[in-house]
């Protein structure tokens, strides 16, 4: 048994069972069987399930966060967060699914004589090892588009929080789905690792060292595997910038989810003639952060994951201060609010050798620096081997365009911190270390499939395999010459 805490108060609030292998022989054995019917139904019925699905989430929505804020200690809005990301992944590929698996028709190998087309397939069973900082969301937002793409899944959620996959899963039942298709199997990392040797498709959510491993081992079965890591996100921010918006939407990207959010603000690019100001903000702002464990909605920050997290934060923290870092706000473990909360923490003076200047921490802790200008901003942000998201502030919508395309990163947000993550429709990932593949958009569902093209000569009666034939002297080689200029000409 495994059983689960809420790290805010250090009590019991549940236990579910650890799967052995023979369990995942068991699960993926029916989840199989099940999908053979599942992959023959029609977009449409599979649709009715997750539209359902997507009502309950909303109808339930108070049960939904209290399980999630139980497990992980996190405040209401936060948690509130992940039923939006639900219903609009839900809501995005049941408006836009059935598009993008529809077949594809493509340019002929010749044209009026053969026919080309793209068919999307389902793997069968897709596998999915997933994190607890976002624990409803994660273990069934990537789930819906492999379901309605006809697949069966198994996740194998983080141990620290498995009650709200569990609650998402009897939702999807209780939606009709067929219990077998959709199956929660528990345990630490070694779980995870048996979870590959049955699927088809891996996609894992988690930390870039676990990447690695997971990464290694669906090569040795090669299966087909997308990673969605870690982060350092930069946000630049330029003269012109409105800084009252600014540093609003830096308190939101570095404090939403007590900073535990991937694609969260964990460094920030000040041109220097505004950093006294912009600073003054946010500090203030961050300073009046009401932090601390309830069920109510007033709360702005909740607890860390976990005692063991928290000290990693504050020895992130320490370390930078012990090597020259000035703490603005924040910097302290509050244990006389729970084991696991640590405050908003705004850091200045953050030399190159401390390890919150490079690596992912993971909590509410931001470092702000001042550049002279754009160009070094950029240089800045670009120097890390992350690349998640990005965040820029200019003032000016061209400007801020024009540095998003010089950022090294899978997504950068204009005006924003945290927008990709609900724009359902463009694909969300990471370059460098950051992640491998995409979740959302057309990619994000696409990924779940095996394209399969059909070639067809049926017009020509055959006669595509014949045309060699008709080689046998030069003139004719000659006249062929003839037709592939002219066609390169007409650029069909
Ligand atoms: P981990 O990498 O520690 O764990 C992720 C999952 O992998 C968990 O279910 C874990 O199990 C499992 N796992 C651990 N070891 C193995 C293994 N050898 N083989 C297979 N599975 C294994 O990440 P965290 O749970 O600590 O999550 C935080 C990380 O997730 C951060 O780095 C964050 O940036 C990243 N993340 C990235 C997102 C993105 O979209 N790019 C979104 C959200 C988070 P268990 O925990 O039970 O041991």
């Amino acid at each position: 048994m495994i059983q689960v805490c809420n790290p805010a108060t250090g009590g019991s609030v549940g236990s579910v069972w650890c799967a052995g292998a023979s369990d995942f022989a068991r699960a993926a054995a029916a989840a199989r069987e099940a999908q053979k019917a599942w992959a023959a139904v029609r977009f449409s019925e599979r649709s009715e399930i997750v539209r359902r699905f997507h009502d309950l989430v909303l109808d339930q929505h108070d049960h939904i966060l209290d399980t999630i804020q139980s497990e992980t200690g996190k405040a209401r809005r936060d948690a509130f967060s992940e039923i939006v990301s639900v219903a609009g992944t839900a809501r995005y590929y049941l408006a836009h699914g059935a598009g993008h698996l529809s077949d594809r028709h493509r340019d002929a190998a010749v044209p009026a004589f053969t026919e080309a087309e793209i068919v999307y397939k389902p793997y069968s069973l897709v596998g999915l090892i997933t994190p607890w900082n976002y624990p409803f969301l994660l273990s069934i937002g990537d789930a819906i588009p492999a379901l309605l793409s006809g697949n069966a899944v198994i996740v194998k959620p983080s141990e620290l929080t498995p009650l709200s996959a569990d609650l998402a899963r009897r939702l999807m039942i209780e939606a009709g789905l067929n219990p077998n298709l959709l199956v929660m199997l528990h345990g630490p990392g070694d779980v995870g690792a048996e979870l590959i040797r049955h699927v088809d498709y891996l996609g894992f959510t988690g930390g870039t060292s676990t990447g690695r491993k997971v990464a290694v081992a669906a090569a040795e079965r090669l299966i087909p595997f997308s990673l969605e890591l870690g982060g350092k996100n930069p946000m630049i921010v330029l003269e012109g910038a409105a800084l009252d918006d600014a540093a609003a939407g830096l308190i939101a990207g570095a404090f939403a989810n007590t900073g535990q959010a991937c694609i969260g603000v964990e460094r920030v690019y000040v041109q220097d003639s505004i950093f006294e100001a912009f600073t003054r903000r946010v500090v203030e702002k961050a300073a009046s952060l009401k932090i601390g464990w309830s069920k109510d909605w007033d709360v702005d920050m909740g607890s860390l994951i976990s005692t063991a997290h928290a000290q990693k934060v504050s020895g992130h923290i320490e370390q930078a201060r012990l090597s020259g870092a000035k703490v603005l706000t924040g910097g302290r473990s509050r244990v006389d609010l729970g084991p696991a909360f640590v405050e908003p923490t705004i850091l200045t003076d953050v030399p190159s050798s401390a390890d919150v200047s490079r690596q992912e921490t993971f909590g509410p802790v931001v470092s702000i620096y001042a550049v002279p200008n754009a160009d070094e901003a950029i240089r800045r942000a670009n120097e890390s081997e992350f690349g998640l998201n990005a965040s820029i502030w200019t003032g000016d919508g061209r400007q801020s365009h024009i540095i998003a395309r010089r950022l090294e990163t899978g997504s950068a947000a204009i005006n924003s911190t945290l927008l990709i993550y609900n724009s359902f429709a463009v694909p969300m990932g990471g370059v460098k270390l950051s992640g491998i593949g995409r979740r959302h958009g057309e990619q994000g569902i696409l990924r779940y499939t095996q394209a399969q093209s059909i070639v067809s000569s049926v017009q020509s009666h055959g006669g595509y395999d014949a045309l060699l034939s008709y080689l046998d002297r030069p003139s004719r080689a000659n006249l062929l010459v003839k037709i592939l200029r002219l066609w390169r000409k007409i650029g069909l």
